[in-house]
């Protein structure tokens, strides 16, 4: 054991011999080997076994040297992490990073600037505004008059957005807050994300205050239907208070029809409050070739982006978007330690006047340099490619009679399945995993089980999917009911 004699010596201070330099480089050795040699996503580690060499770790005896300590952690987590960037990683919304984001969140984490405030932040504060502005005009929003701020994910700029949705709906009422609380209703599709409903719950609306708008046969919000459940919600004593639009499914990657959306929250005679969750679509901002995906957007009174989902940031970047700044002033508090109202009064830039979080990263900086190096092109061209790609995989799957495909996706997702049991599909799945094959998703459409590829990978290619596609074929058909050990 080397251990330092004195504990300060470990801060990063530019003092002590805790050999910043060194150990950061060793660390983005490590790293960069297993990247090097990655041949696949995953390594089907089994989770027992891999508990039993992490609970077998002895937190009460440090190694006291960074070389060992980064050497136990190469075998107990870098050898069977999930790797992203893997060209066989077709399940989640998960993306590859790039570099400069990588790097932007190493300073970050070095400099550890707080971005609740001013003090304690200095220039990061101005930085992420003026990505917040950046956004905000990319949505169509005027900047000059919009308003944002970074959050740690789509959950929780959509909880943000229904708060300040709540508010408004609240503040426009007659009616007793708690009364009116308990008529609130939001509209949503059944894609919608189920943040919504949880922050539903969250928001002490009423249990059934989610109220589920029809799809047409693509997955997308229609448009009368929302108008006959604001009307049949407002008939029955209800008080209409926000409409959900998903630019961008979870599941399916569907987007929907914002632009009529929008028309309808128009013509309520009520204060309705439109937000759009854009966690997924939001890369569309970026995109050279696509953006129009996204008309309809600039009338929302909210929006959710997710950078770390099809920026191709790293987790977490978020941000949710008000086309008014004074919309935000909802869930402003001052307290008188950090953040007082005379501070506002002088122009202080304290994002914590409107965030839900206080002590938070700062995750605008690897956008920042992300756009610095590469420019917001480059970005949406990444995103043009894997929407590209799943165009073909759909028309390659759609083509081959073993398989049954949905509607195609307006993003980067295919939803199929192979004609046989629902056993054999899920066997699919767990096999490609268990021989470190591939890593694809599966989820539940009309009660029957569906296979999920979610591309975001740019270097995905179609012969990576075709021979995923072969790999299933082959586990499906392999599988005989008698073998399950999935209900059917
Ligand atoms: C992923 C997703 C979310 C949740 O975002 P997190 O960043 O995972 O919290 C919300 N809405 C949609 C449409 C999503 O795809």
């Amino acid at each position: 054991m080397s251990l330092l004699p004195d504990p300060a010596d470990h801060l990063l201070d530019g003092r002590g011999p805790a050999h910043y330099e060194r150990d950061a480089i060793s660390a983005v050795g490590m790293v960069s080997a297993r990247f090097g040699n990655c041949t696949a996503a995953f390594s089907g580690a089994d989770h027992g076994a891999l508990r039993r060499d992490v609970d077998a770790v002895d937190l009460e005896r440090p190694l006291g040297d960074t070389a060992a300590a980064l050497r136990e952690l190469d075998d107990l987590y870098l050898r069977d992490a999930v790797y992203f960037h893997h060209p066989r990683y077709l399940a989640h919304l998960n993306c590859p990073v790039v570099t400069p984001a990588v790097v932007a969140d190493a300073i970050a984490s070095a400099v550890n600037s707080s971005l609740d405030t001013w003090d304690q932040s200095g220039g990061g504060t101005l930085i992420e505004q003026r990505l917040i502005g950046w956004t905000c005009e990319r949505l169509g929003f005027d900047p000059q008059l919009a308003d944002g701020v970074f959050t740690s994910g789509g959950t929780q700029s959509n909880l943000h957005a229904l708060y300040l949705a709540r508010e408004h709906a609240i503040a426009a009422q007659s009616a007793d807050r708690v009364e009116a609380l308990a008529r609130l209703r939001v509209f949503a599709s059944a894609d919608s994300h189920f943040s919504v409903r949880t922050a539903a719950r969250l928001l002490g609306l009423h249990p059934d205050a989610v109220v589920t708008v029809a799809t047409d046969q693509h997955r997308r919000m229609r448009a009368d239907g929302l108008r006959a459940a604001i009307t049949a919600a407002r008939t029955s004593g209800a008080i209409p208070m926000a409409v959900v639009a998903t630019a961008g499914t979870t599941d399916f990657g569907v987007i929907d029809p914002v632009r009529s959306i929008a028309e309808i929250v128009q013509e309520q005679p009520e204060p309705v409050w439109l937000h759009v969750d854009a966690a997924y679509g939001g890369g569309l901002l970026a995109s050279p070739t696509r953006r129009h995906l996204l008309r309809g957007i600039e009338h929302a009174h909210s929006a959710t982006v997710d950078f770390h989902k099809s920026f191709f940031q790293p987790v977490s970047a978020s941000a949710i978007l008000v086309r008014r700044a004074e919309w935000m002033d909802a869930g402003r508090h001052h307290a008188d330690y950090l953040n007082p109202v005379r501070m506002a009064r002088a122009g202080i830039p304290n994002q914590v006047d409107k965030s839900l979080q206080t002590t938070r990263r700062f995750d605008a900086l690897k956008l920042w340099l992300t756009l610095r190096v590469m420019g917001a092109e480059a970005i949406g061209e990444l995103f043009d490619r894997v929407i590209e790609l799943a165009d073909d995989a759909y028309q390659l799957i759609a083509a081959d009679p073993r398989f049954e495909v949905l509607a195609p996706s307006d993003l980067s997702t295919v939803v199929f399945r192979y004609a046989g049991s629902d056993a054999a599909n899920l066997v699919a799945r767990e096999q490609l995993s268990a021989n470190a094959e591939a890593m694809i998703a599966s989820t539940t459409v009309d009660g029957r089980t569906f296979l999920k590829f979610t591309l975001l990978n740019p270097r995905t290619t179609i012969s990576d999917v075709a021979e995923v596609v072969e790999l299933i074929a082959g586990y499906a058909s392999a599988h005989l009911p008698a073998q399950s050990s999935f209900a059917s």
